[in-house]
């Protein structure tokens, strides 16, 4: 862990050298508790119109070991003797926490420290069909899966996809992971002014096919960051601090309409952030 504490990445530049942050308040599951395994640089398998890190720095595909174990759990522990309430532990952070090769190790290590607290994950599902991928994630309580395209087209201009990943494999991998997990699965979409024309009959398809237990219908409540901090994380205020675009959103009525219409389509249980 010493060469850790040397990397060119945990300079000053960035006086946030955690590796849990919040708790934030989040809209579905309280005080959510966020776990970053991927830390260094913001690093993800797409890079979404709309993200809360803004552009990220590295488009990539590639399971890597980011940060020690060790300095998460420590990190973990501080906050957890600090006795702040936290109803969940989430793995997000500054990218696509199903890169880090080391999470089975995290999740084990921190189940072991706190065995009563949920731990979820957001994924943007691109490696869920990986069988080491499946194995550790079947490990948590909720799994909230990221869907906001309907064909390759929508998954090119929304997520901005690494290359090798098209809607099929994508559908694939989720379906895959879906077949033989036994926790809670949600599916998580965003709709912005720019994909409120979005193809719903398609769309309530794929929703279908995956059948999650809970949609959640979100638009950009964040502003998108115009360069990379670690404050970009969560909902820290800090953000503010920092250079930012204000993005567009939908309107209430358009969510509630969005919200009906894909309830008659599909028969699943639909919740939006306008609620
Ligand atoms: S999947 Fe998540 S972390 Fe990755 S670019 Fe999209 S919003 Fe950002």
């Amino acid at each position: 862990m010493t060469n850790f504490y040397k990397d060119e990445h945990y300079s000053d530049e960035f006086p946030n050298h955690k590796l849990v942050y919040g708790p934030v308040k989040s809209w579905r599951f309280g005080q959510s508790l966020g776990i970053d395994p991927i830390f260094k640089i913001s690093t993800c398998s797409f890079n979404c119109i709309y993200c809360q890190l803004g552009n990220i720095q590295q488009v990539s595909s590639k399971l890597e070991n980011f940060v020690p174990t060790e300095k998460i759990l420590i990190d973990f522990e501080n906050v957890l003797n600090d006795g702040k309430t936290i109803d969940v532990i989430t793995y997000s952070g500054s990218g696509e926490p199903t890169l880090a090769s080391n999470l089975e190790e995290i999740i084990d290590g921190i189940r072991k420290l706190a065995p009563h607290i949920p731990q979820y994950i957001l994924t943007n599902g691109t490696h869920l069909g990986i069988a080491s991928v499946q194995k550790t994630l079947n490990k948590l309580d909720k799994v909230i899966v990221k869907l906001d395209a309907w064909d390759d087209r929508s998954l090119s201009l929304i997520n901005r996809a690494d290359k090798g990943i098209n809607f099929s494999s994508l559908i694939e991998g989720i379906l895959s992971f879906t077949s033989q997990y036994k926790g809670s699965l949600e599916v998580q979409t965003m709709f912005m002014p720019i994909n409120i024309e979005k193809d719903l009959k398609k769309y309530a398809e794929t929703l279908m096919r995956i059948n999650p237990e809970t949609v959640q219908l979100n638009t950009p409540k964040r502003p998108y960051p115009l360069s990379w901090h670690r404050e970009n994380r969560g909902n820290h205020l800090g953000i503010h601090h920092h250079e930012i675009r204000e993005l567009k959103t939908i309107t209430s009525d358009q969510a509630k309409k969005i919200e009906k219409e894909l309830k008659e389509m599909t028969g699943l249980n639909i919740l939006s952030i306008y609620r």
